[in-house]
């Protein structure tokens, strides 16, 4: 008997938890200060961040879950007040696009002025730390991320393999331990980068709104999946 009261004990505990839309915190990589990269043809990565982190917050909404934004207004003041906003949300997302390394920039006029692009590297990337305190939900939430994606048609990009240790190579899930963003937080959480802005092709289409869309109602879908396996409770032991 005892073990049954306290398995019910356990259980309306957890309801409340467990019938709760999960909270998603959704980031804004970079702010207006501090751009992050700049695209092939010199838009700021805050912009292209913002764009789809709202369209990702809609996504979001519509599958019944409750979004918290980060840093919408860009003007968030350090690193560690991002996780810190996110405090009591269920999972945080950190929304960015991706540069290439110098060496690889190649040269073009555009608009009258000089800017760098490059050709080798596009495609999307999921990034988990080991650092994080619930670093299985994270990684099973980035891999869902990266299926559905993949299942929309989207293709990670494999060029992270130079610089990461992969942690779902096909889903496009690699480690990056010692961002601040992933593991000075309470939460599971995931670092996106939606795609690589320098290249001239992929800028274009990471601006298409309804391919923004897209790609972050495969995001929304990931998430929901990965949260609604969630362990909700502690074992119960006698
Ligand atoms: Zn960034």
């Amino acid at each position: 008997m005892r073990f049954f009261s306290k398995l019910l004990t356990v259980l309306v505990a957890s309801l409340p938890v467990a019938m709760a839309a999960p909270l998603v915190a959704v980031d804004v990589g970079h702010s207006l200060s501090d751009g992050g990269a700049t695209s092939a043809r010199g838009r700021s990565e805050f912009e292209f961040n913002r764009m789809l982190a709202g369209v990702l917050a809609d996504a979001l909404r519509e599958k019944q879950m409750a979004v918290r934004e980060i840093n919408f207004a860009g003007d968030i003041g350090s690193l560690i007040e991002r996780p810190q906003q996110a405090a009591g949300s269920d999972f945080f997302i950190a929304i960015h696009h991706d540069s290439i390394s110098e060496n690889w920039l190649k040269f073009w006029d555009w608009d009258g002025s000089e800017q760098s692009y490059t050709e080798v590297k596009r495609g999307f990337g999921l990034f988990v730390s080991a650092q994080n305190p619930d670093p299985k939900t994270s990684l099973r939430c980035a891999s869902s991320m990266g299926a559905m994606l993949r299942r929309a048609g989207f293709v990670p990009s494999a060029w992270h393999g130079r610089r990461h240790v992969a942690a779902d190579l096909a889903n496009g899930v690699w480690y990056y331990d010692n961002l601040v963003v992933l593991y000075r937080t309470t939460l599971p959480a995931v670092l996106f980068e939606a795609g690589v802005i320098k290249h001239r092709e992929e800028e274009l289409e990471l601006l298409d709104s309804e391919r923004q869309a897209r790609m972050a109602d495969a995001l929304a879908s990931g998430i929901a999946a990965c949260l609604s396996v969630r362990e909700k409770s502690a074992p119960v032991s006698e």
